[in-house]
């Protein structure tokens, strides 16, 4: 069975007692949380989240730039005033410079990408504190908007709280 026919049949199963395609489009917590698309972050489970709760934006690391636009959507068209900013340890992130992922994409692909920043990062807690610190500077970011920084540890399962200096 491919994984396309696998997420066919469990979805069927799904839609069978789907039951809340009435809630409200807004997050009724008013909450947008960014985090990475890592396969072990499951965050309804982690975020202790119900359908209709929250906006979840993932991308690779979890990247304040590169969530940007949903954000501001989030924010400006459907009422979230908290940002939960949480990437993890383990993180692919962690392990390749833009030089190292430009020369796999031109090996791979004989393409030039050398003008795209991935955003990897070497440093977990100091690039929460400077996503943080890049949501709380942005022109498009209002100040009354509260912003928390998170590490999500793999090994425990626990999200650790990053405080801004
Ligand atoms: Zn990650």
């Amino acid at each position: 069975m491919s994984v396309n026919s696998e997420i066919q049949a469990a979805n069927q199963a799904y839609a069978e007692s789907w039951t809340k395609g009435q809630l409200p489009l807004p997050p009724a917590r008013n909450v947008a949380i960014l985090t990475c698309m890592d396969a072990r972050i499951l965050p309804a489970s982690v975020f202790g989240l119900k359908e209709g709760d929250a906006h979840v934006i993932r991308n690779a690391g979890g990247r304040a730039p590169d969530a940007l636009r949903s954000l501001v959507i989030s924010q400006q068209l459907l009422g979230t005033d908290t940002i939960i900013v949480a990437q993890h340890t383990d993180c692919g992130m962690l392990t390749f410079e833009n030089k190292d992922i430009h020369a796999v994409i031109h090996k791979n692909l004989g393409a030039d990408a050398t003008h795209i920043d991935f955003l990897p990062f070497p440093n977990l807690e100091q690039n929460v504190r400077d996503d943080v610190s890049f949501l709380r500077n942005h022109p498009l970011i209002p100040k009354s908007i509260k912003i928390y920084g998170y590490v999500f540890e793999v090994a425990t399962g626990r999200l650790i709280a990053v405080n801004e200096e």
